[in-house]
């Protein structure tokens, strides 16, 4: 039976052990912190549960998919719930807008924004249905090995009919003329660390998976995902090793032949790495085996980092929805701050997270839980006192629109930013969402899956396809099929 050894217990990571345990190789994660799940770990605090990450679960088809390819079945280890509305966004100076589930109800919603808004929508989500069917049945599930394999799948030509090399932003802007339609279709883009002008059309894709396909909430949380995969994988005799940092690839010539965790030497015949990719190769491996130099690595466009807060209120505010967008200041502002000279923002847009509107079990009765998530960008000095000063500034927005007071009910806070990112997970420069998804690094422009050391695959947010619990979930099982094939 071959041996493998998984660095990290991130999605990427449970997914690939599953893939391979359930393949007959016998398989151990070692995971720097006290639980699965990464990124989306939980944490539980005077009765009130926290997930600390992702919160939008998007695309249940996928991960659905991803499921039966392990011979599961999602729903014997949590239901999903659609929302609605699936969100709600806050704008300056007028009333806020709530997007519904109902297709009916939000193609009416688009007519009141501007005239055949209606029509419009839908021939847009027809096109976005295409991109994201022609990406999830093929493109996303290329390891980016050789240039080929976009031509294999039609995706040049079938691009090309779709201008999907042209920006989200224009491709948006020639169809639409509101600022409302705007901002809600440039919106989902967000979640691929660029602006909507840098991000190519392909993805608009993520308008389908936000407007057609829904916002969902699993039974249990976001963590319920990462459970259910530790629970398969244990079934397969997949081994986790908690509070096990991984402190180097052991190799012998060209080949990794084992992991050095916490001081103690383990044997295996090929190493998956979920990890954070640069961690990795800077860290863990010698410098003669490394495919990236930190030259490299500064070159790179990464997604944004973000200042966290966890909150607890003695009071439910009925203003909430379950996901919120502060979209009250400009995004052109806050974008500028992240990507094209960092610094803190100025006047910055937020999301909250009130996850206790749906779930009642995560904060005590009549309790309101609460995750404010500011992208900023990565590697900001940061520091306790500014952080304070953001959390002012976030409340007194929230307070305005809300018309009452906030800071009374507060009984419960924590923070988290750049720098619990780096000490964490070992996020390079304290990145929340890995690269960002231009054009230049997107699929073989990402940094490779493969290692130069012969048996080692890189997984994760930071290699194919990219970031995001769906991508990330895809990354693992390209990895882990890479190394089963690869026999
Ligand atoms: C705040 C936030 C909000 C997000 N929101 C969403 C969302 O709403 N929807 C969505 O789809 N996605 C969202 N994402 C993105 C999504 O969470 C990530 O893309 C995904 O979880 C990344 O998974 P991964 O497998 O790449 O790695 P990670 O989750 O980063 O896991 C890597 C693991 O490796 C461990 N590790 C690091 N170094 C070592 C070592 N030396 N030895 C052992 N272990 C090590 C780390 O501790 C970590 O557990 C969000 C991310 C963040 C941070």
């Amino acid at each position: 039976m071959k041996k493998v050894g998984i660095i990290g217990a991130g999605f990427s990571s449970l997914y690939a052990a599953c893939y391979l345990a359930k393949r007959g190789y016998s398989v151990d994660v070692f995971e720097k912190n006290s639980m699965v799940g990464g990124r989306s770990q939980v944490f539980v605090d005077q009765g009130y549960t926290f997930d600390m990450g992702p919160s939008w679960y998007w695309m249940p088809d996928v991960i659905d998919r991803l499921f039966s390819e392990l011979d599961e079945d999602r729903k014997d280890y949590f239901s999903l719930q659609r929302l609605d509305p699936a969100y709600k966004i806050f704008w300056k100076d007028d009333a806020p807008t709530s997007i519904p589930a109902s297709k009916q109800e939000l193609i009416a919603l688009f007519d009141s924004f501007e005239p055949n808004g209606g029509k419009k929508l839908v021939t847009f989500l027809k096109d976005a249905e295409k991109k994201y069917k022609i990406s999830m049945h093929s493109f996303i599930e290329i390891p980016g090995v050789k240039i080929g394999e976009l031509l294999k799948y039609n995706i040049l030509s079938e691009g090309l009919k779709l201008s999907v090399f042209k920006s989200v932003e224009k491709d948006v802007a020639n169809r639409f003329t509101s600022e409302k339609a705007r901002n809600i279709l440039n919106f989902p883009v967000l979640f691929l660390g660029e602006r909507a002008h840098k991000i190519p059309a392909l993805y608009t894709l993520m308008n389908y998976a936000d407007l057609e396909l829904g916002t969902w909430y699993p039974e249990g949380g976001m963590g319920a995902l990462a459970k259910a995969l530790e629970k398969i994988g244990t079934k397969y005799g997949v081994r986790y090793h908690f509070h096990a940092p991984v402190d180097k690839i052991i190799t012998k010539n060209d080949t990794a032949v084992g992991l050095k965790v916490n001081g103690t030497d383990h044997a295996f015949d090929a190493i998956i790495a979920g990890a954070d990719y640069h961690h990795v190769e800077q860290q863990l491996i010698s410098k003669s085996h490394r495919r990236y130099d930190e030259t490299y690595w500064n070159s790179r466009k990464l997604a944004p980092s973000a200042l966290l807060f966890y909150v607890g209120l003695n009071k439910q505010f009925e203003q909430f929805s379950h996901h919120n967008l502060f979209f009250d200041e400009a995004l052109k502002l806050h974008g500028e701050e992240i990507y094209e000279s960092p610094k803190w923002p100025t006047k910055p847009l937020f999301y909250v997270c009130a996850a206790s509107k749906t779930d009642s079990d995560i904060a005590p009765a009549g309790h309101e839980n609460l995750m404010i998530l500011m992208p900023i960008a990565p590697n900001l000095k940061d520091d306790k006192a500014n952080q304070e000063t953001y959390f002012e500034l976030i409340l007194s927005r929230i307070e305005q629109q809300f018309g009452e007071s906030i800071a009374p009910h507060i009984v419960y806070k924590k923070s988290f930013s750049v720098d619990d990112f780096k000490s964490t997970y070992n996020a390079y420069k304290g990145n929340a969402y890995g690269l960002a998804n231009t054009l230049k690094q997107t699929a073989h422009f990402k940094p490779k899956l493969k290692s130069k050391l012969k048996n080692v695959y890189f997984c994760g947010q930071l290699t194919v396809p990219g970031p995001g619990i769906p991508p990330s979930l895809i990354s693992g099982k390209i990895a882990a099929n890479q190394l089963d094939t690869s026999k």
